[in-house]
């Protein structure tokens, strides 16, 4: 890799991919894509334009500042100042200046067409516009970068170079971190690309960027032969989203950077996993995966024709130009029922190890994966409802309750007002739990009364969120007879989980979702689920203390995440109480503090707290439950808590 030449990916989807007219991203899909592309390892995130007529972007970099991330630099978008006026006196550097992102991107006019003719000031002003703007923001505490965008800068180098060049060079004086060509309406063709990002390379010392629109069709192609003639950083959008035709996709410019340019960046450590990435942001922008995409779409490795796959059986590569697996992708054979799905039984091997490919029952589930598949679920961006899926066929898990009934009332009062009510019956063990929840509408109410019927026995419930719920109608003559995938983040205090419903009715469809995330937790604290989280990086609330010898590994397991508690509580017992913030932890800490009392709190207690902390909630929930049932005395309580507790750390 010494040889390979490095680059900065820039992701700019939820400013210049937001633009695209069918995404309109709201401020937790905003905080969670940046989670995600910082996981994924791009180097930039531009998280939008704050400004006074943008109150989400300007909350946006008030809420990421409270985000841990582990690579990425945020990046706010802005523009030069206005003609004619000071920087300190103009509101829209004001406001990024108030953003306190590291980054600040700002762009500025290179075409002397636009000069004169748009924002119509003199060419002089221009200059001293980007110069000034530049400097004004380098001075500022906070910033760390100053990206310059030279908007149109190929069309403007055509019209007149010499000038475009000078604007360069204003903001090379000015003190820019980067200079980054655009192509902002997308016409330029690759060979001129080259040979003008060449000669600005000649002449301009700042690293250059590239930034380029897809209207010609040939963004990608643009990005990489400037990557090709000397540019460092890539701006692009995930899955190619934006305005028009959309801006340069960085799914595929990432694969061709590493696979066919030797180039090197932080996000080639998750190339494997490129088709999980994009389908996740097309899940929360809500837009459907493109089929034919190139690397990652669910036609980048299928083969029909008999010769082909005739092909690909002997020597994959006779008709692949990679291997599937590298970017998360699946060879799949259109014609045939047995062929395919080897990155479905590499997940399996995953699951259960040893299991063999030959085996019946995997043929079935195989079966079984491939009709939901038609049906609509969409396993990559739900990956949980896939493990569920294998655990129950392959009869690895036990459900921990059966559902008898649900009910969803909708009620509209005389005034107008909407009110939903919902009644859940679940069987757990030989206990009923029947609950009546009201909410803002059926699929709130549906949650809170399961979430009601489920707490009485599995007191973790508390402790689950939902922290994002999308609906699809996927396609169908008929709307109303259209199928529809609704599709869940649930997440705690240590991760998330993806999960997904499909049905033709969108109550059901929420039901399934809802149902399997929680049976999905119940079996994380049953350790049986491994592997049970995507990235901490997802969760909303960071965990307050990170523990720095289990943050080699990226993925946060179940296994690790009881390490990680395990640390939480020998560093000190308060901190745990801490982690435990809800009804059920604040009546254990006024258990523990009567325990502490009696000055019988062991180091070995601790440990087998944490490695019998499901026990331990059951032994504590069937105390509170005498407690709440009987009005028995607290003291009594505590006492025979302890007693068990104290046997429980005989064994
Ligand atoms: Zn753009």
């Amino acid at each position: 890799m010494n040889s390979s030449k490095k680059v900065l990916l820039y992701d700019t989807t939820l400013r210049d991919g937001n633009q695209d007219r069918k995404i309109s991203l709201s401020l937790a899909d905003k905080l969670q894509i940046a989670r995600i592309l910082d996981h994924y390892g791009f180097d930039y995130i531009e998280g939008g334009w704050p400004n006074p007529s943008n109150p989400t972007d300007e909350e946006f970099f008030q809420k990421i500042k409270e985000v841990k991330l582990k690579h990425a630099k945020i990046a706010a978008f802005g523009s030069t100042r206005r003609p004619k006026v000071l920087p300190e006196q103009d509101p829209l550097l004001q406001a990024l200046v108030k953003s306190g992102a590291p980054v600040k991107t700002i762009f500025g006019k290179s075409w002397d067409l636009h000069v004169t003719e748009v924002i119509r000031t003199t060419l002089d002003e221009n200059i001293a516009m980007i110069r000034s703007s530049i400097n004004y923001l380098k001075q500022d505490e906070n910033t760390k970068e100053v990206v310059y965008d030279a908007e149109h800068f190929f069309d403007g180098y055509k019209a007149n170079s010499v000038y475009a060049l000078l604007t360069l060079f204003a903001a090379q004086s000015g003190g820019a971190d980067y200079i980054v060509l655009c192509d902002t309406n997308g016409g330029t063709m690759p060979w001129e690309i080259e040979a003008i990002v060449e000669k600005v390379k000649a002449l301009i010392k700042t690293p250059l960027g590239i930034h380029v629109h897809n209207d010609s069709g040939l963004a990608v192609a643009n990005s990489l032969y400037a990557v090709k003639a000397g540019c460092s950083m890539v701006q692009g959008v995930v899955n190619g989203y934006g305005e028009r035709c959309g801006n340069a996709n960085l799914t595929t410019i990432a694969a061709d950077l590493f696979f066919k340019m030797n180039c090197n960046f932080e996000t080639v450590r998750k190339l494997k996993n490129l088709r999980q990435l994009s389908g996740s942001i097309d899940q929360i922008v809500n837009l459907p995966s493109d089929v034919h995409a190139p690397y990652v779409g669910d036609a980048a490795f299928a083969h029909k024709g008999g010769a082909h796959i005739d092909g690909v059986m002997k020597v994959s590569r006779s008709f692949e130009h990679v291997d599937p697996h590298t970017v998360g992708n699946d060879r799949v054979f259109v014609t045939s029922d047995q062929a395919g799905g080897s990155l479905v039984v590499e997940k399996l091997k995953a699951i259960k190890p040893g299991i063999d490919k030959k085996d019946p029952v995997v043929g079935k589930l195989l079966k079984e994966i491939k009709e939901r598949e038609n049906a609509g679920w969409h396993f990559d961006s739900a990956e949980a409802s896939f493990k569920l899926l294998v655990y129950r066929h392959l009869g690895m898990v036990q459900e921990p309750f059966k559902v008898l009934n649900y009910r969803v009332i909708e009620d509209k009062t005389p005034q107008g007002v909407s009110v939903s009510q919902a009644t859940v019956k679940l069987q757990i063990g030989d206990k009923i739990s029947h609950q009546v929840s009201e909410g803002d509408g059926p699929v709130n109410a549906l949650d809170a009364a399961l979430r009601k019927a489920l707490l009485p026995f599995f007191p973790n419930m508390a402790k689950v969120r939902l922290d994002d719920f999308k609906v699809r109608v996927l396609g169908s003559n008929v709307a109303s007879d259209a199928t529809v995938r609704v599709w869940t983040t649930f997440g705690d205090e240590h991760g998330f989980w993806n999960m997904a419903g499909v049905s033709s009715n969108i109550i059901e469809a929420c039901w399934m979702a809802f149902v399997d995330g929680l049976t999905y937790k119940i079996l994380i604290d049953e350790n049986v689920v491994k592997d049970a989280y995507k990235h901490l990086a997802f969760s909303s609330t960071a965990p307050k203390i990170v523990d720095s010898s289990s943050s080699k590994n990226d993925e946060c397991t179940s296994e690790n995440s009881s390490v990680y508690m395990l640390k939480l509580l020998k560093q000190d017992d308060g901190k745990f109480i801490e982690h435990v913030t809800n009804e059920v932890g604040n009546y254990f800490q006024m258990m523990k503090e009567d325990y502490d009392k009696e000055k019988k709190l062991i180091d070995q207690e601790k440990k087998l707290l944490l490695s019998s902390e499901r026990e331990w909630y059951k032994l504590f929930d069937d105390k509170h439950s005498i407690l709440k049932k009987n009005d028995i005395d607290i003291n009594n309580i505590i006492k025979a808590f302890w007693i068990d507790y104290d046997k429980l750390l005989k064994v």
